[in-house]
């Protein structure tokens, strides 16, 4: 079968032909691959700033966020049969007795760093015609999902991420009212985390670099978060524009922009950060000037990677919710769906918001 890899050490994209995967054990699914989401990952891996091939393997096959059509299930899986939709999670744990993340079921807090994750770290990901998987790491997706379900694994990193700060708030004492959140970026994990605040009750607005008129914004803007553009107004000026706010959610990984704006976390606020920077922009940071913010105003900040299954149902759910609040939103933001052999080409590409393999419409 066709699978999509990157070699090693070239760091070449291919389009290779492997052996066709079997089911080894009674639990494992087999899954035909509909459709691949490609992001800022996918390009650190062909950089080079990340990606690990299987142990004594040269190459990686790529692609980490799947949707896909299970074409056979082992004799003691229950819940999924042929032709059901499915998304796989990522992260599997790591072998360590002592790591209390991966024994309680939360590879995504692992301590050893010795986990592995399909099509990144040290194991095989989905762009391939097929995969097989445990039942255990793959979530059924109602049919209606199928042409948005690929935005799931993107739409986790939110769920997680809003998940933990119900878990922060918590230990403030009276019940919080959702307030006003700020999403940096406007890339799909910043427009999911958009929609997923919104959904929780937060006024949102959208602060990203490029300024007005651009798809990005306009896709914000579809769904009632005001964009705002960095270039045109200050993080002072947004300051005085929004007051403090409760939430801000970074989406960019650009750790300047991210800084800056805990000028705008009001009081007993929480700053996420979820992108991974690109280690370009070097940074001064005035410490002093943080740590008052933070001490002085009770604010937190944290740090979030990867998901759980609990993360992954609950992404699911809210792909439905997003479906009937803002009808034709989420599609719109899968700019377009391109063949695997321009997995490498799409990974550069510029412009648009989510681009997509896909093997249903190219391969066959
Ligand atoms: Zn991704
Ligand atoms: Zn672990």
């Amino acid at each position: 079968m066709k699978a999509v890899a990157i070699m090693f050490p070239s760091r070449e994209v291919r389009v290779l032909d492997v052996p066709e995967p079997k089911l080894h054990s009674p639990t494992q699914v087999k899954v035909r691959t509909l459709e691949v989401g490609v992001c800022g990952t996918d390009q650190d891996i062909l950089k080079g700033h990340h990606g690990e091939a299987p142990r004594g393997e040269d190459h990686l096959i790529l692609g980490h966020e799947c949707l896909g059509e299970v074409m056979e299930v082992g004799a003691h899986v229950q819940g999924l049969k042929p032709g059901d939709l499915v998304v796989p999670r990522v992260r599997r744990p790591c072998p360590h007795a002592h790591c209390p993340a991966c024994r309680h079921g939360h590879p995504d807090f692992c301590v050893t760093g010795d986990y592995t994750e399909r099509g990144i770290k040290g194991a095989h990901g989905f762009c391939s015609e097929h995969f097989v998987e445990d039942a255990a790491y793959l979530h059924k997706a109602e049919d209606s999902l199928r042409g948005v379900a690929v935005l799931t694994e993107p739409l986790t990193i939110a769920e997680k991420g809003l998940r933990e700060v119900a878990h922060i708030q918590s230990r403030l004492p009276w019940k919080l009212s959702p307030g006003k959140a700020l999403v940096l970026g406007a890339g799909p994990v910043a427009q999911l985390g958009a929609m997923a605040l919104m959904r929780a009750g937060f006024d949102v607005t959208v602060y990203s670099r490029s300024p007005k008129p651009n798809e990005k914004a306009a896709a914000a803007e579809a769904m009632g978060a005001p964009y705002i553009s960095s270039k045109e107004v200050t993080v002072e000026a947004l300051k005085k524009q929004l007051g403090g706010v409760d939430v801000i959610y970074e989406a960019t990984g650009a750790s300047k922009v991210a800084f800056d704006s805990l000028q705008v976390l009001g009081e007993n606020g929480v700053l996420i950060f979820t992108g991974v920077p690109g280690r370009e922009e070097p940074l001064e940071l005035q410490g002093d000037q943080v740590m008052g913010q933070l001490v002085l105003g009770n604010r937190v900040m944290f740090g979030t990677v990867n998901a759980s299954d609990g993360d992954f149902r609950e992404a699911l759910e809210d792909l439905a919710r997003f479906r009937a609040k803002w009808p034709g939103r989420l599609e719109a933001l899968i700019t377009q769906r391109h063949p695997p052999s321009e997995f490498a080409k799409v990974v550069e590409a510029k412009g648009g918001i989510k681009h997509v393999i896909s093997f249903q419409e190219h391969a066959r």
